[in-house]
C-alpha cells in the first residue's frame, strides 16, 4: 500500500517541478535531485502496471513509436493570418473594424513566435489529443511526440473547463538549436538550416524518444471553445497560465493604433533578447464577442492582425533565368541565383513574376540583385546595385516561344502574362491539368500521385483526365514499378473517383479562375454540367460573386469542342457531373432576393451553420446593414449602433427562432 501511495506522491511532485522548471524558468529542485526521483517512480510503476496513468511525469520520455499519423479534421479550423506591413496598413484594418462592431476596440498585442503550429484538446484536464495545423482543415495527430515536451501540461489545475481546445506554437529556442546542431557537426553530420523547420520536422518524426531528447517548447496564445465564459483575448492568455501553460507575459492590450506601433517598435528590438525566434507582432481584438461579431474571411480571421518585422534581405548574383510553364500555359520566368544564406534557408531561385516585372527591375543577367524574404515561401528579386552592374550588359529579351513546345506565345490585353496557347500538346499543361484533377481538393484519387501521372502521360498511356478511367491494370504494371506503388490500387483509386461530388469535379476540371470556392457557387446555382454549359455570359454575371473574368473563362471553356467530348467522356464513365439528390434536397429557394445580415450570437445553430442555411435557400448573407437589406438575424449581444441603423433604415430585425420558421 505503502509504494502505491508513493507512486501518487512522486507524480505530483515531479510534475509541480516540471511546471516550476519549463513553464516558470524558476528550478525547484537541482537536476540530479529530479533525476533520481523519476528513476525512483519509473521503478515503482512497473511493479504496478494496474495504476497506469497517461499523465505520470515518465511518460516524458517518449518512447510510442508512430509508423503513420493519423489525419483528423479539426473541431474548428485553424485559420492564417492576414499580414500588414506598416502604419497605414492598421489603420485601414481599424476602418474596417469600425464599420462591423460597435463601441471602443481595445488591442491585446502578442509576439508572433516563429515555430510549428499545434492545436491541443484537454479533456477533464487531461491532455487527449495534439494535432498538427496540417492544412487548417484537417492535421496529424502527434499527441505521442507532442507529451514529451515538458512545458506541454498533461494534468492541469485550477478551474479549467471540462472540454476545450488551445492552440498554439511549437519553437526550438535559440540555446536548444545551437546544442542540437553542436551534437551534428561533432558526428559529422550537416547541421539543421533554422530553428522553426527543425521544430515542425521533430513534430513528425516517428520516435518519440528522438522527439523527447529535442528541447522543444510549447507557447500558448488563443483558447477555442464557446462557453469558456471567458470575455477578453488578454485573460484567455492569463487564465491559460493559471491552468499550467507556458504563456510568455508580454502580451499588452493597447487602446489606439498608436499604442500598437510603439508595442511593435520596442519589439522590433528587443526580439533579439528572446530566448526563441520571431517573426512579427499579433494583434487581436480584445473582446471576444466584438471577435465573434467580426467573424473569418475564407483564409483568416478578421479580429487579428499579424505585423510582420521587416524581412531580411542579401544581394546575390543572378546567373540565368528560366522559364517555366503553368498547367493553365502560363509563363512564369524564374531567376537562377547563385546560392546564398538568408534568412536560415540557402536560396537558390526567385520568382520575377511575369515580362513587366523584369522590365520595370530592369534587372539584367549578371547583376547583383537584392533579394528578400518575407513571409512567403519563394524569396522575391526587389532591385538592382547598380554600382555593381557589368559595363555592356543587355537588357533581358523575353521569351517569344514556348520553351516546352516551341508555340508562339500570346498575351492578352490587360494580362500581365505570357501564355502557351497550345494546351492540347504542351506537356507541362497536359500533365499539370492531369495533376490538378487528381489534386486533394478535387478528385482526390488515391495510390496516384503528380509524379507518376508524368510518368503516364510520357509514356503515351493518358492525354486528359478522361484517359484515366479507361486505364487497367495491366497497362501499367509494366510502368516503373517504384514509381507505381500498386497498379490495382491506382485502378481502383480512380473507380472510387466516381463518388466525389459534382462541386470538386467541377473544381477538377481546372476550368480557369473556378477555384474552390466558385466552383462551389457554380455548383450550387446550376445544379449540373449541363446546364452550366449552356450558359450565357450574361447569365452568369447574375450569379453571386462571378465577375466577367470567371464568366468569360466558363464560357470559353464550353465553347472547346475538345473540352466538351471530355465532359460527356466523364458523364459517360459515371464521374458525377450534377448534384446529388442528397445536395438538391438540401437547397430552396425560399429565400430568394432576400439580403441577410447576421449580428449577435446564437443558441441553437452556430453563426456558420445560419450562414449556410440562408446560402443553401437562396438568400444572400451579407456584412454591413443597407436599405437593400432584408433582414437582420439578431442573436445575444447584437450591437447598439447595428440596431439603430437597422431602425433608421427600417430593416425589420428578427430572432433566431423567426429565421428559422422562415424555413
Ligand atoms: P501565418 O502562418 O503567417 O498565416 O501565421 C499564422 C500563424 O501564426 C498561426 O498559425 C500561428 O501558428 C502563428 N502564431 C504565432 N504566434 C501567434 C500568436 N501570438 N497568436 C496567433 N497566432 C500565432
Ligand atoms: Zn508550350
Amino acid at each position: 500500500m505503502k509504494e502505491k501511495e508513493q507512486i501518487f506522491k512522486l507524480r505530483e511532485e515531479l510534475s509541480q517541478h516540471n511546471h516550476s522548471y519549463y513553464v516558470l524558468d524558476e528550478p525547484s529542485i537541482t537536476d540530479f535531485e529530479f533525476d533520481v526521483k523519476l528513476k525512483q517512480l519509473q521503478a515503482l510503476e512497473l511493479n504496478y502496471p494496474e495504476l497506469y496513468d497517461a499523465s505520470s511525469p515518465t511518460l516524458r520520455v517518449g518512447g510510442e513509436v508512430t509508423k503513420n499519423f493519423e489525419t483528423i479534421v479539426h473541431a474548428q479550423r485553424m485559420y492564417s493570418l492576414d499580414n500588414s506591413y506598416s502604419k497605414e496598413d492598421l489603420m485601414d484594418w481599424e476602418v474596417r473594424l469600425r464599420k462591423m462592431v460597435d463601441g471602443p476596440i481595445a488591442y491585446a498585442c502578442e509576439l508572433k513566435y516563429d515555430g510549428a503550429s499545434i492545436s491541443l484538446t484537454y479533456e477533464n484536464g487531461l491532455l487527449v489529443q495534439a494535432l498538427t495545423r496540417g492544412d487548417g482543415t484537417q492535421g496529424d495527430n502527434v499527441t505521442a511526440n507532442i507529451k514529451t515536451i515538458k512545458s506541454v501540461p498533461l494534468k492541469l489545475q485550477g478551474d479549467y473547463p471540462y472540454k476545450f481546445e488551445i492552440r498554439g506554437e511549437i519553437v526550438l529556442p535559440f540555446s536548444g538549436f545551437k546544442t542540437l546542431n553542436e551534437e551534428k557537426i561533432a558526428a559529422g553530420e550537416e547541421p539543421y538550416k533554422n530553428p522553426r523547420n527543425t521544430a515542425s520536422g521533430s513534430l513528425k518524426l516517428q520516435n518519440s524518444v528522438e522527439v523527447a531528447r529535442r528541447p522543444l517548447e510549447c507557447l500558448l496564445y488563443s483558447i477555442v471553445g464557446e462557453n469558456t465564459g471567458i470575455q477578453t483575448q488578454f485573460d484567455n492568455l492569463e487564465k491559460a497560465r493559471s491552468w499550467g501553460f507556458k504563456v510568455p507575459n508580454v502580451a499588452k492590450i493597447c487602446d489606439s493604433i498608436d499604442d500598437v506601433l510603439e508595442f511593435v517598435n520596442y519589439w522590433d528590438v528587443h526580439r533579439h533578447e528572446l530566448p526563441y525566434e520571431t517573426d512579427g507582432i499579433v494583434v487581436k481584438v480584445n473582446n471576444l464577442f466584438q471577435q465573434a461579431e467580426l467573424g473569418f474571411t475564407a483564409k483568416a480571421p478578421r479580429w487579428a492582425m499579424a505585423y510582420k518585422f521587416k524581412a531580411e534581405q542579401v544581394s546575390t548574383l543572378l546567373e540565368h533565368i528560366s522559364y517555366q510553364v503553368g498547367r493553365t500555359g502560363a509563363i512564369t520566368p524564374v531567376a537562377n541565383l547563385l546560392p546564398v544564406e538568408l534568412a536560415g534557408t540557402i536560396v537558390k531561385r526567385a520568382s520575377l513574376h511575369n515580362a513587366d516585372q523584369i522590365d520595370k527591375l530592369d534587372v539584367r543577367i549578371g547583376d547583383w540583385v537584392y533579394v528578400e524574404k518575407g513571409g512567403e515561401i519563394i524569396p522575391k528579386i526587389i532591385g538592382v546595385d547598380l554600382s555593381r552592374r557589368k559595363q555592356g550588359s543587355d537588357k533581358i529579351v523575353y521569351i517569344n516561344y514556348c520553351t516546352e513546345c516551341e508555340s508562339p506565345l500570346v498575351r492578352k490585353k490587360g494580362e500581365a502574362q505570357h501564355y502557351c496557347p497550345n494546351d492540347m500538346g504542351c506537356s507541362p499543361q497536359i500533365i499539370g491539368r492531369i495533376q490538378h484533377y487528381i489534386s486533394r481538393k478535387a478528385l482526390d484519387i488515391e495510390g496516384l500521385g503528380g509524379e507518376t501521372v508524368a510518368l503516364l502521360v510520357n509514356a503515351g498511356l493518358i492525354r486528359d483526365y478522361a484517359d484515366l478511367y479507361e486505364l487497367t491494370a495491366d497497362q501499367i504494371i509494366h510502368l516503373d514499378r517504384m514509381a507505381i506503388k500498386s497498379a490495382d490500387n491506382l485502378v481502383n483509386g480512380v473507380q472510387a473517383s466516381k463518388e466525389v461530388s459534382f462541386e470538386r469535379v467541377l473544381f477538377g476540371l481546372g476550368i480557369r479562375y473556378v477555384g474552390e470556392t466558385v466552383a462551389k457557387k457554380l455548383a450550387k446555382h446550376y445544379k449540373s454540367i449541363k446546364a452550366l454549359s449552356e450558359a450565357t455570359l450574361e447569365g452568369l454575371e447574375t450569379v453571386d460573386e462571378i465577375g466577367v473574368k470567371i464568366a468569360e473563362s466558363v464560357v470559353a471553356f464550353f465553347k472547346n469542342e475538345a473540352n466538351i467530348r471530355m465532359v460527356s467522356r466523364l458523364i459517360l464513365y459515371g464521374v458525377q457531373l450534377e448534384l446529388s439528390e442528397e445536395a438538391l434536397s438540401n437547397q430552396t429557394t425560399q429565400l430568394q432576393g432576400l439580403r441577410f445580415v447576421v449580428s449577435g450570437i446564437f443558441e441553437t445553430v452556430s453563426r456558420d451553420e445560419l450562414k449556410e442555411l440562408i446560402d443553401s435557400n437562396g438568400g444572400k448573407v451579407v456584412s454591413s446593414i443597407s436599405a437593400k437589406t432584408s433582414f437582420v438575424v439578431s442573436g445575444a449581444n447584437m450591437g447598439p449602433s447595428k440596431r439603430t441603423k437597422a431602425d433608421s433604415l427600417k430593416v425589420p430585425i428578427i430572432s433566431e427562432k423567426e429565421f428559422l420558421e422562415m424555413l
